[in-house]
């Protein structure tokens, strides 16, 4: 396996309050590969480098084990307190590059596609995919879930999950799939699609403040999880994992945080 080497050199930003711009892409993978010095930080899904061992890599990895607010999280359908955070997503049409990581794949906007939340606006920076789900409804893991990953002006991060349920073929999912490149590296494939076209009908969501859910594990995320899933087939989902293998963080504590609903 191919581990990508490269500098970070906003990684230091992560230790500034309220800043979450270094964190842009480590939240998918390795697109903005985290480094000590020149070492590169490696992680994996199980082994050594696995999940349980996310929080010893490095001092800026430390919210990985001893974070209070991390991603993902099971959450309960029980009813929760009412929000109306005033969601809003405005996408059109726009040119992506899909990517294979070493964590995942990305699709990579840079065409101003926002999402508006609690009277804030921000931009879609990328999707991307994880298998199986992270999040769970009811202690429920989905077969796949997508993240689209938006960011404001002043670093601040908001991720829209999309839990995937094995159903019917979606055409914007294939569109993306058909331009997976096969190689496990950062070959770069044009793309058009609106965004939209990965969201249910329904938007109704839970949100709640957690974390990144790949090292460093950054707090402070804005995290609305729509509770209809939308479909993917066995086929797309075996061609991500003959790619990317198993790619979800275990949940995590809630701890004293409130889920809000609407
Ligand atoms: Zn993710």
């Amino acid at each position: 396996m191919r581990i990508r080497l490269g500098l970070s050199l906003g990684l230091s930003a992560l230790g500034v309050a309220g800043t979450l711009w270094a964190a842009e892409g480590d939240l998918a993978g390795l697109r903005a590969p985290m480094s000590i010095g020149s070492a590169p930080i490696v992680w994996q899904y199980d082994g050594d480098q696995g999940p349980s061992h996310w929080g010893e890599i490095a001092p800026t990895t430390a919210s990985c084990e001893k974070g209070t607010h991390q991603s993902p999280i099971n959450i309960r359908t029980a009813p929760h307190h009412q929000s109306h955070d005033g969601l809003l997503v405005h996408y059109t049409a726009a040119p992506g590059h899909v990517v294979t990581s070493h964590h995942t794949i990305e699709v990579d906007f840079q065409s101003g596609e926002s999402l508006e939340v609690l009277g804030r606006t921000y931009t879609l920076k990328e999707f991307h995919f994880h298998e199986p789900s992270e999040h769970q409804l009811n202690g429920r893991t989905y077969p796949m879930e997508a993240h689209l990953v938006h960011r404001d002006e002043t670093g601040h991060l908001v991720v829209l999950a999309v839990l995937m349920d094995l159903g019917n073929e979606s055409a914007s999912l294939s569109a993306v799939w058909d331009r997976i490149p096969s190689e496990k590296q950062d070959v770069v494939r044009d793309l058009l699609i609106d965004p939209q076209d990965l969201l249910p009908k329904d938007l109704h969501h839970y949100a709640y403040d957690g974390s990144l859910t790949t090292p460093p594990c950054t707090e402070g995320v804005h995290w609305i999880v729509l509770k209809e899933p939308i479909s993917i087939t066995s086929a797309h989902i075996e061609r991500f994992v003959s790619l990317i293998g198993h790619n979800a963080r275990p949940v995590q504590s809630l701890n004293e945080r409130e889920i809000d609903e609407e």
